[in-house]
């Protein structure tokens, strides 16, 4: 039954070719075009019966290259491997149905029979986008993916990717950190007083406000509502308690320019990594330390360096 297998073997052959994601089209000597895959269809917007006997420089996908010049009439590669049987690949642009220019690689080959007599071309092209637009639009993607969007921080994903940067270094070389949970007060009745896009402007305006609280190289996150997370790089007790202070005073010295008679205030919990820790217990910790600020009458900072006690020293 070797005339069976045959058949099988083509119909899986042209079924291979016709799902190839990338386009394929064959055209005979006079490059007219005798096949068309969907992924050409795809790429070009044509439908195999629009262009099927077709000759492929017929206006239809008006190849060009990157200056625009045409290359049906003049060095069409699939012309050009027909004559000298000589592969090739090109960066070209083809025109869509409706209009527009697409990228796409090509390469060509010639086809013969079993005599070795050239009986055509094939053509398989790619979308080709351009590297650099591939590389920005991933490094868009990566920055959405770590950065909360309405105060245009670090969200808290890239918080605790952070976190575990710190605390490797910190094992590893003996780099400390210290951790400030920080959290607006009576957040909820700005809200309730002013509405929720005034709440959205203190969430920006006390975000930015933070960020110009601490050094260029540690990392102020919104943790999530009306909370923030500050990882603070190669620091010592004194001076984590004196950052979280001075963020502190600079957020009540803030002013929301839509309710300029408003007054925001954070309170604060600080604490220091130690090489015995993990990632969810200082952050646990910081929140401890600021659920105490909360207690103690808000509008202050709870460290650990100070023995679970506030400072209050803006009385
Ligand atoms: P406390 O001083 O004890 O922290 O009181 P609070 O009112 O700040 O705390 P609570 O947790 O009761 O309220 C937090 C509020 O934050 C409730 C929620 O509606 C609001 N919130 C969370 N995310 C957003 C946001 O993206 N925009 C606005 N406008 N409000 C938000
Ligand atoms: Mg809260
Ligand atoms: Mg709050």
């Amino acid at each position: 039954m070797p005339r069976q297998l045959m058949k099988d073997e083509s119909i899986f052959y042209k079924s291979l070719l016709d799902n190839l994601y990338d386009g394929v089209y064959f055209v005979d000597r006079d490059r007219r075009i005798t096949y068309w895959n969907k992924g050409a269809e795809r790429i070009t917007g044509y439908a195999a019966a629009e262009v099927l006997g077709k000759h492929c420089f017929d206006n239809i996908l008006m190849h060009t290259d990157r200056e625009g010049k045409s290359l049906c009439r003049g060095v069409c590669p699939l012309a050009g491997c027909i004559n000298d049987r000589r592969e090739r690949s090109a960066d070209i642009y083809l025109k869509h149905k409706d209009g527009h220019r697409v990228r796409v690689n090509v390469r060509v080959a010639t086809m013969l029979d079993d005599k070795g007599a050239v009986v055509g071309g094939i053509e398989i092209f790619t979308e080709n986008m351009p590297a650099a637009a591939a590389i920005e639009r991933l490094a868009e993607l990566e920055r959405i993916a770590y950065i909360d969007s309405l105060t245009g921080l670090p969200n808290r994903r890239y918080a605790e990717i952070t976190l575990h940067a710190r605390m490797d270094e910190l094992q590893r070389y003996g780099w400390l950190f210290g951790v400030i949970f920080i959290d607006i007060d009576n957040f909820k009745s700005v809200n309730d007083r002013y509405g929720h896009q005034c709440g959205d402007e203190v969430l920006k305006t006390v975000a930015k406000t933070l960020q110009n609280s601490v050094r260029s190289f540690d990392v102020i996150s919104r943790w999530g509502g009306e909370e923030y997370l500050a990882v603070i790089a190669n620091v010592e007790g004194d001076e984590l308690v004196a950052t979280a202070n001075r963020c502190r005073a600079l957020v009540e010295g803030s002013f929301i320019p839509a309710v300029p008679s408003l007054r925001v205030t954070i309170s604060l919990g600080a604490t220091l990594a130690s090489r015995a820790d993990s990632v969810d217990a200082i952050v646990t910790r910081a929140d401890r330390f600021m659920y105490e600020s909360k207690k103690a009458g808000r509008n202050r900072v709870t460290a650990d360096q100070l023995r679970g006690r506030q400072v209050d020293d803006h009385r």
